[in-house]
């Protein structure tokens, strides 16, 4: 964890861009709350093959017209041509935007373009020859690996490919096993992979959600874990007390081993986060 201890802590916050006028509302709401807790950046997700585009567009305006806090808005490249990210890159540039999360993303099943871009290393050398410098690119990183990749080490190369192209920093799948994060670092730090990677955070809020999920992106649930939460069946308020305990716990086992902030998945809820983050020693 040597190589990550000179960074400073950033913290950050996920959301995705609502549908409807009061999931804006809602949205609002959530991210005065989490405004006060003074997060370096907020950022907003991107559904692969632009569905959202215009959704995550009008969302990052409103965050850094509003909140006085950075927007960083994810960008994925599965079924784009090059023209289309680089209008996208040109609006962001007018309003001011300075920081991307830059991703390949996943097509939904029968949404069947793959596009001009095959993987996110790609998308980040296409945002440094069209931007040079502009933009702060954070990168995905799987301490579980990818549920794509054929082996962890082959994965590893993958993520020092878009280390290589550009990144800045990254930003982790979640993971409920710190040691599996540990792990990686020392992997990267073998692999001469020099940059903050920040553990992204998942709030443990509804047990079948999670564990679709989970299934879904090759996030390991521990069986300890797993069987506790079976365990409360509709209790939950059970789950949600749980929950903040281990995941609280976690995140301050994280940042006294050297994690250089952390990134909460937010599902749009302020209350799960500020739960754990109030149990936080933050440093802040
Ligand atoms: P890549 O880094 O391209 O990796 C994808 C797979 O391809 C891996 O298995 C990797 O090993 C392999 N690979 C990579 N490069 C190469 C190469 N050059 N040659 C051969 N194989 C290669 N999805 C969204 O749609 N929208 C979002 O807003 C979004 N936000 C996310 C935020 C974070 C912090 C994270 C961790 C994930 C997010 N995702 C999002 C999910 C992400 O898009 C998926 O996990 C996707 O499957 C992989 O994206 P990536 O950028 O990591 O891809």
């Amino acid at each position: 964890m040597e190589s990550q201890k000179k960074y400073p802590r950033v913290y950050s916050f996920e959301f995705f861009p609502p549908k409807t006028e009061e999931g804006v509302a809602r949205l609002r709401q959530t991210r005065e709350q989490l405004a006060r807790l003074e997060p370096r950046f907020f950022s907003v997700t991107f559904g692969a093959g632009g569905s959202t585009r215009e959704r995550t567009f009008e969302t990052v305006r409103d965050i850094q017209q509003e909140s006085g806090i950075e927007a960083a808005p994810h960008l994925s490249c599965v079924g784009s041509t090059r023209d289309s990210i680089r209008e996208i890159l040109d609006a962001y540039r007018r309003e001011g935007i300075r920081h991307i999360v830059a991703l390949r993303g996943d097509l939904p099943s029968g949404m069947g373009r793959a596009g001009e871009f095959r993987y996110a290393n790609e998308l980040v050398e296409f945002i440094r020859a069209e931007t040079g410098d502009h933009f702060h690119i954070e990168v995905a990183a799987y301490p579980e690996f990818h549920p794509q990749a054929p082996n962890a080490e082959v994965d590893l190369l993958n993520f020092k490919r878009k280390v290589e192209a550009g990144a800045d920093s990254a930003i982790t799948q979640y993971f409920y096993n710190p040691y599996a994060y540990y792990h990686f670092i020392e992997r990267c730090e073998q692999l001469g992979i020099d940059l903050p990677i920040v553990p992204g955070i998942m709030p443990i809020t509804n047990y079948t959600q999670l564990a679709r999920f989970s299934d879904m992106c090759g996030a390991e649930i521990p069986r300890w874990i797993r069987k506790r939460l079976e365990a409360y069946g509709d209790d939950r308020a059970s789950i949600r007390a749980f929950g903040e305990e281990i995941v609280a716990e976690m995140c301050q086992a994280l940042l006294d081993a050297g994690a250089p902030g952390l990134h909460f998945y937010t599902m749009n809820q302020a209350a799960p986060v500020l739960a754990v983050w109030n149990r936080l020693d933050t440093g802040t």
